[in-house]
């Protein structure tokens, strides 16, 4: 090999090495920025991380349960098939989505059923029936859209309800990327309308 060549493949070697070191900055700082958002809206500590068996992102307060991680990506497979029956093609990778598991904040529903369910700030549903005194229970609730990021919480059993909130959550996020006009309209809850929303 003669001396130039050597030279420019070191070179580009280099670059890729400085490439690869970029993206690994700029990942984390989204992540950093994510996780703050996601602990001032729940006040947990999401320290552990982990991937889904197909691929989604989670954070965790712990290990999470290999159940919880399935039924994540049996919702995560549901919003996708719904998806492309409606012709939306945009975000159907299940690398795209980065689930956070929360602590519930209760665990029961009012009429007593078992539905571990986050505490979110009441907002646009101040005054509505969802409003139990400037907070409202959710299922789930979209945290972000570039990455598409949403919290739920963390269930010990009746996974299939797990599946339906990734399900439902998702359903917003597919709207955003691929249907503005159908995500403005079904975005608010507190108006009327709730999941499943795509047939
Ligand atoms: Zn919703």
């Amino acid at each position: 090999m003669s001396k130039i060549n050597l030279t420019a493949s070191f070179f580009v070697v280099f670059s890729l090495i400085c490439a690869a070191f970029i993206s690994v900055q700029a990942q984390n700082r989204n992540d950093k920025v994510l996780i703050n958002e996601a602990e001032r809206i729940t006040g947990d500590s999401f320290i552990f991380s982990a991937q889904t068996p197909k691929g989604a992102r989670v954070f965790a307060l712990g290990k999470p349960s290999s159940k919880m991680l399935n039924a994540i990506d049996t919702g995560l497979s549901e919003l996708f098939a719904v998806a492309l029956r409606n012709n939306y093609f945009r975000r159907l990778n299940y690398s795209d989505y980065t689930i956070f598991i929360a602590n519930p904040d209760r665990v029961k529903s009012s009429a007593n059923q078992y539905s571990p369910d986050i505490a979110i700030g009441a907002a646009q549903y101040a005054g509505s029936v969802y409003d139990k005194g400037g907070y409202v229970y959710a299922a789930g609730m979209v945290l972000a859209f570039n990455p598409c990021a949403f919290i739920i919480a963390e269930h010990s059993k009746d996974f299939q309800r797990v599946s339906e909130v990734v399900r439902f959550e998702g359903e917003h996020l597919v709207l955003y990327h691929n249907d503005r006009k159908r995500y403005n309209k079904t975005a608010d809850h507190s108006q009327g309308g709730g999941h499943p929303i795509l047939q």
